[in-house]
């Protein structure tokens, strides 16, 4: 495209996004289209989140710009909040507000990454970080995961793609797309590599209340203090919250790093909304019973969309532990006819799915995973049932 530079034309629109276009098109024209497409939990914000937010609007001093950083008192209960959920001990100089975790995830990368630095990144992985290492001019060096290692980086894989020029470790647990939970000695043994090495980690903990059965979730700089002095945390009331339209997350790093990115955020961003910051505030000062609630309705759904993938002729799935993904392997649906129609690659069965059965899922493609598909069962029960029963019928034929 004339005029538009290489920085932009080197990245390209959230797949994720393209899928759930695709299946609104479809919508539209009438269609009954059952979307496995979510990133985002499906309920509302709950109800004391939303009051504080219309208190907060009707305060003149919430009007105005406040510190780029955040609101003092935001930041301070995002550290209490820290302490409370990981036993991190933080100052609130410590955190920076962001307009969600994925702007966090982009001003730690900008302010940590020059040109030509390489950045480990466990494959599957969530699409926003290679781009956001590609418009720092970073190389982003995927770690390959497959689903007989749960989709897990072991140290040892680690260490064999480690040079010199290796500066940052990207790791999410509770993952998105696997579901993968990362036990806490796996936890201990990576942050205890990156300390000894000298490497940073962008750890993403975006996920940390929604994780099921035996798993627990696990904090690096929690559990490896000797990693402290070159961890940031990055995380947010999206998912804990059902909040992703409202746009807060955080960033918690050594000063320097925090200092750096309210500089970029101020040239930037500015603050974040003010009215949002509010509803942060008594999402993460509030109790979590609402999270319970939600979790437990995950928790089923989790349960019924792992055996129903599981059941599915050609369909074989690891039991997610974590956030609301199912990330099944389809490559035995692949390559054969499915009515009339044979799909060769995950993307090309997406399509099909799609335009047969009415199911929208995500492709491995968009996460460096192909043959793989995300399923969210952040989605209704019946709905969830419904659409799995038409592509296992789909699915089915030979
Ligand atoms: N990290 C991960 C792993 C995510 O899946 C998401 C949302 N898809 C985010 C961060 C960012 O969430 P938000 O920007 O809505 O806070």
């Amino acid at each position: 495209m004339p005029g538009v530079s290489h920085r932009i034309e080197s990245i390209s629109e959230s797949a994720t996004m393209a899928v759930n276009t695709m299946a609104n098109q479809l919508r539209s024209e009438g269609r009954d289209v059952i979307g496995y497409g979510a990133g985002e939990p499906d309920f509302p914000t709950p109800e004391a989140i939303v009051e504080a937010a219309v208190a907060a609007a009707r305060d003149p001093a919430m009007h105005r710009y406040t510190p780029a950083p955040g609101l003092p008192e935001l930041r301070a209960a995002v550290a209490t909040k820290t302490k409370r959920d990981s036993a991190y001990e933080v100052e609130p100089s410590q955190v920076m507000i962001t307009n969600g975790g994925k702007q966090a995830v982009y001003a730690t990368i900008q302010c940590l990454i020059d040109p030509g630095d390489e950045v480990l990144l466990p494959s599957p992985y969530w699409v926003t970080y290679p781009s956001a290492v590609g418009l720092a001019d970073g190389v982003t060096v995927p770690i390959e995961t497959g689903s007989e290692q749960g989709f897990k980086a072991t140290v040892e894989q680690l260490e064999a793609a480690r040079t010199a020029r290796t500066k940052m470790l990207i790791f999410v647990s509770p993952s998105n797309p696997t579901g993968a939970v990362y036990t806490a000695e796996e936890v201990i043994a990576i942050g205890e590599w990156a300390a000894e090495h000298g490497v940073w980690i962008l750890t993403d903990e975006i996920y940390e209340h929604l994780v099921y059965g035996d798993a627990t979730f696990s904090s690096i700089p929690s559990l490896v203090p000797a990693a402290r002095e070159r961890c940031v945390v990055v995380n947010g009331v999206a998912k804990t919250y059902a909040m992703t339209g409202w746009r807060v997350g955080w960033m918690i790093g050594p000063p320097d790093v925090i200092k750096g990115a309210s500089k970029l955020q101020s040239h930037s961003t500015s603050n974040v909304a003010n009215v949002s910051q509010a509803a942060a505030l008594a999402a993460v000062s509030g109790s979590l019973d609402d999270v319970a609630m939600m979790r437990e309705a995950f928790d089923r759904r989790r349960r019924t969309m792992f055996r129903m993938l599981d059941e599915m002729n050609g369909v074989s799935c690891l039991e997610p532990q974590g956030a609301f993904y199912a990330f099944p392997s389809m490559h035995g649906a692949l390559g054969r006819p499915i009515e009339g129609e044979v799909a060769k690659t995950s993307l090309e069965l997406a399509t099909l799915c799609l335009e047969k059965a009415g199911v929208a899922f995500v492709p491995g493609e968009a996460f460096g995973a192909p043959g793989y598909a995300r399923f969210s069962y952040s989605i209704d029960d019946d709905d969830l049932q419904n659409g799995l029963t038409r592509l296992g019928s789909l699915l089915a034929e030979d």
